[in-house]
């Protein structure tokens, strides 16, 4: 469109008074079509063209406009060219300095082309004008027609069709339909064909039908291109509006003094988040957090909560990991460095990096340690990660008993953070660290709500994927990190935790072995930390066994770890004095550096006793042994418990009372002593609790001693559940209960025939110097441990000397010669080799359970 097509209003009647001749100048027009009236600016440089309109300049200005049919043609045949044209008046001319020239042109009839009569230099053309059919009076059709042509043309200009405000100014004072539909049609950009249409329409009505059409449709299009223009014009503007906000913020922000460090600081934000590889949503999220930062007050206490969860989550490792070492070789040799034994564990360990090598996406079992304090669960857990090459993280579970501590609490309260889980990872920097999680059989829950069902979550591979902590408020991928979880016991498990892993005993170390773990790991690592060398120091073997023996009584290392550095740093001491260049430990000097003897008295009673019967207990600290007492008194029959025993041993009690009551005849118990005493039946060390069946044999065994006066041996142990029938069944823990039998120096020991192959799983080293006796029932129990009946001596009138495990002599039951005793009252305290004596356990308070 060109907006110098105006109409130049005529003269009326000038339309007749031009007579166009017969002969014409042509002018090919490539890219438009120009109507009667209409005023147009060209610009002329083809050769042929320019002669034409030098001949037409220099004859009467006249020219015939002919369209080209296509418009790419250089240089057209008269067949290229319409032959309905406009025939036009040269109004000027102007010669351009490259030749080429400019000529303004009006339109001034319609005219048709008889034939060509020259094509060279220029073309000249036989025309015949064709005069429009005048109109008689407007029609009120005619009328319509014309103000919708021209409202929709103003129309047309709202939608932004660009129509100078002179062609509208004259199409409102048009009253000629055949001018005003020429007019139109000149402005709409119509295609060359369109055009020349419209010019061969001779009769004025239909021809402003045709423009009507032709504008309708226009109007159609201008609508759509505006709702395009306003679609997309829309996200500019959002786009611009938000930067110049922004642009906007920061000046004010520099004007407050307060806009480089927070920009900087939103900067740094999003440059981490970009780095930090989390997922889409994440960081989607992210953004959304730091946008609202930028608006918010650097100083309230909203924006350093909110900075502080921002910066939690663009440092979180979101898909940083170490690389893992699957060399098998490796990996041996590394856990071989750090431990000592603990073969099963490291085959456990290297089955499980050969698989992990073969698949790089393992749903791997979590494995959980289960042993005493101090053989090395933690240590391992550190050496795996070693091996593998992964961080190491720990957490322990211990006295966990709110959900919020493994879950962390909602962003919205004061001082929230992170659970202990995202921590831990946030700490080990990586996302595939080994998570140890200490003390699984300590989890406890209470009105703080139960982190359990958040741990499972943790270690549940169907769902750690997309663990949702309460802080981050997004999924986190907890599946590439390798979980470990340690336990005293397993009882206290729960079985939900239990189900999801695979349990590894570690049950604790022998003598020799401890031996060789000071010798090759626990010395080495001391001698470091006081900064000695071997060279300086010399410890013997008879050293640390006399440190093992008269200091520590563990079924781990811990407290011969702490007595062994306690050792080095007198030494250390001596070597900074420069008292001595160099030191040998012996086992003599052992009592220089420790003191007295802290395990002083033999665990194994003085002397065969009678109602008093040593037991195997398998507690949280490792296998021990544990004495049963018991005791008779003139009363009712009454059974009374103490020692703090629980549920089940109270009820284990009964079961071997009722048995043996029940039995009495072939105990050569007379009946009446059930109901004409009270039986009283402790277990030392009465503070610490004491559960569980596996007490069974040895409580009916001190009954029976009590009840027949027969004296148990005092070198013999027993573990065993008894039924009211008086059989026999098996317990758990025994690896653990001979140990501790060793330590006691124990030599014979009774237990159920049903765990015969679980003994002879038992390294053959550990077994050394102990008898077994495999039992079913409580006969051959008490066939075994009770020590023979004496043949009463002569010249005593029959009656057997009675005496207690004390020497001292029974007391007569009153009115019943027949009661073969009522035996040792051992008070708490005395100090004849009864009970009072034992020892008491080195640990913590502790369950002693006796294991089912
Ligand atoms: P836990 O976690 O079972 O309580 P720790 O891992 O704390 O025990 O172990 C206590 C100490 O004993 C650590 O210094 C550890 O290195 C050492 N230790 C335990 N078992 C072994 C072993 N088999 N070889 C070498 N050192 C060991």
């Amino acid at each position: 469109m060109n907006p110098d097509q105006v109409d130049q209003p005529f003269e009326e009647g000038d339309e007749e008074s031009i007579r166009i001749p017969d002969v014409l100048p042509v002018l090919p027009l490539r890219d438009i079509v120009i109507y009667p009236y209409i005023i147009v600016p060209l610009s002329v440089s083809r050769d042929k063209s320019i002669k034409a309109v030098d001949q037409a300049l220099t004859e009467n200005r006249l020219i015939l406009l002919l369209s080209q049919k296509q418009q790419e043609i250089e240089e057209p045949t008269p067949d290229d060219l319409y032959t309905f044209g406009t025939a036009a008046v040269i109004m000027r001319m102007l010669k351009l300095p490259d030749g080429r020239i400019r000529v303004l042109v009006q339109g001034l009839s319609r005219v048709k082309v008889k034939r060509f009569i020259q094509t060279d230099p220029w073309f000249q053309a036989e025309v015949e004008q064709v005069a429009e059919p005048m109109i008689e009076g407007l029609t009120l059709e005619m009328e319509a027609l014309m103000r919708n042509v021209k409202s929709s043309l103003e129309k047309a200009i709202s939608l932004g069709k660009a129509i100078s405000p002179e062609v509208m100014v004259i199409a409102s004072n048009l009253n000629d339909p055949g001018r005003l539909s020429d007019l139109a049609a000149s402005n709409l950009d119509l295609k060359i064909a369109e055009g020349q249409d419209i010019l061969e329409i001779v009769d004025p009505v239909e021809r402003l039908h045709s423009v009507n059409n032709l504008l309708g449709k226009e109007l159609k299009l201008l609508a759509m291109q505006q709702e395009i223009n306003t679609q997309a014009r829309g996200e500019i503007d959002r786009s611009q509006r938000e930067y110049f906000l922004r642009q906007q913020l920061k000046a004010i922000q520099a004007e407050l003094g307060e806009g480089n460090e927070a920009a900087e600081e939103i900067e740094s934000l999003r440059r981490k988040a970009a780095e930090a590889g989390m997922p889409d949503e994440t960081l989607e999220e992210v953004e959304k957090q730091i946008r609202k930062l930028e608006r918010m007050h650097p100083d309230s206490a909203e924006t350093a909560t909110l900075r502080n969860y921002l910066d939690w989550m663009v440092e979180l490792p979101w898909s940083n990991q170490t690389r893992d070492n699957l060399k098998l070789k490796k990996a041996q040799q590394i856990l071989d460095e750090d431990h000592y034994g603990l073969d099963k564990v490291k085959e456990r360990i290297i089955e499980y990096l050969a698989v992990r090598k073969l698949k790089k996406k393992m749903k791997g079992p979590i494995l959980c340690f289960v042993g005493p304090p101090g053989v090395g669960k933690t240590s391992l857990g550190r050496s795996i990660a070693r091996a593998l090459g992964r961080k190491f993280v720990r957490l322990s579970l211990g006295g966990v008993r709110d959900e919020a501590e493994i879950r962390g609490h909602r962003r919205t309260y004061v001082g929230a953070l992170p659970g202990r889980i995202i921590q831990g990872i946030h700490s080990a920097g990586s996302g595939n660290p080994v998570f140890m999680l200490d003390e699984v059989d300590k989890v406890g829950a209470d009105y703080r709500g139960d982190p359990s069902s958040a741990l499972l979550e943790v270690l549940d591979p169907e769902q750690n994927f997309a663990f949702r902590d309460h802080y981050l408020s997004v999924p986190y991928d907890l599946s590439n990190v390798m979980f470990i979880t340690t336990a005293n016991v397993l009882d206290t498990i729960q079985p939900a935790f239990l189900d999801r892993m695979e349990v590894i005993h570690l049950p604790g170390y022998m003598e020799e072995e401890k031996l060789e773990i000071a010798r090759r790991h626990l010395i080495p690592k001391q001698l470091k930390a006081h900064g000695l060398t071997p060279r300086r120091v010399n410890i013997t073997d008879g050293s640390i066994l006399e440190t093992v023996r008269g200091y520590t009584r563990e079924a781990g290392l811990r407290n011969l770890e702490r007595e062994l550095a306690a050792i080095l740093r007198k030494v250390a001491r001596q070597v900074a004095e420069g008292k001595k260049s160099s030191v040998r430990v012996t086992s003599g000097s052992v009592r220089k550096y420790l003191g007295h003897k802290r395990i002083l008295k033999e665990e194994l009673l003085e002397k065969d006793q009678v109602g008093v019967a040593t037991g195997l207990a398998w507690t949280a600290a490792g296998g021990d042994i544990m004495f049963i007492e018991t005791t008779l008194m003139p009363g009712k029959g009454q059974l009374i418990l103490t020692g703090q025993l629980g549920d089940v041993m109270k009820e284990s009690a009964q079961a071997a009372r009722s048995y043996i009551r029940s039995r009495a005849k072939d105990f050569k118990i007379p009946p009446k002593t059930f109901t004409e005493n009270d039986i009283h039946i402790h277990v030392p060390e009465g503070a610490i609790p004491k559960d569980g069946p596996s007490a069974g044999i040895t409580l009916a065994t001190s009954l029976v001693s009590a009840l027949s006066g027969r004296a148990v041996h005092r070198s013999l142990a027993m573990t065993g559940e008894i039924t009211l029938r008086g059989n026999v069944l098996p317990v758990g823990g025994i690896k653990e209960k001979v140990l501790a039998a060793r330590r006691a120096k124990i030599t014979d020991v009774v237990v159920p025939a049903a765990i015969r192959n679980e003994v002879k799983e038992i390294p053959r080293k550990l077994l050394k110097e102990l008898n077994f006796t495999f039992v079913n029932t409580m006969d051959e129990v008490l066939d075994k441990v009770l020590v023979p009946e004496k043949k009463p001596a002569r010249g005593h009138g029959g009656r057997r000397p009675r005496q207690n495990a004390n020497g001292r002599p029974f007391r007569r039951s009153p009115g019943n010669d027949d009661i073969a005793a009522t035996p040792a009252f051992l008070p708490a305290g005395s100090n004849d080799g009864g009970p009072a004596g034992l020892l008491r356990l080195d640990v913590n308070p502790h369950i002693a359970v006796f294991t089912v």
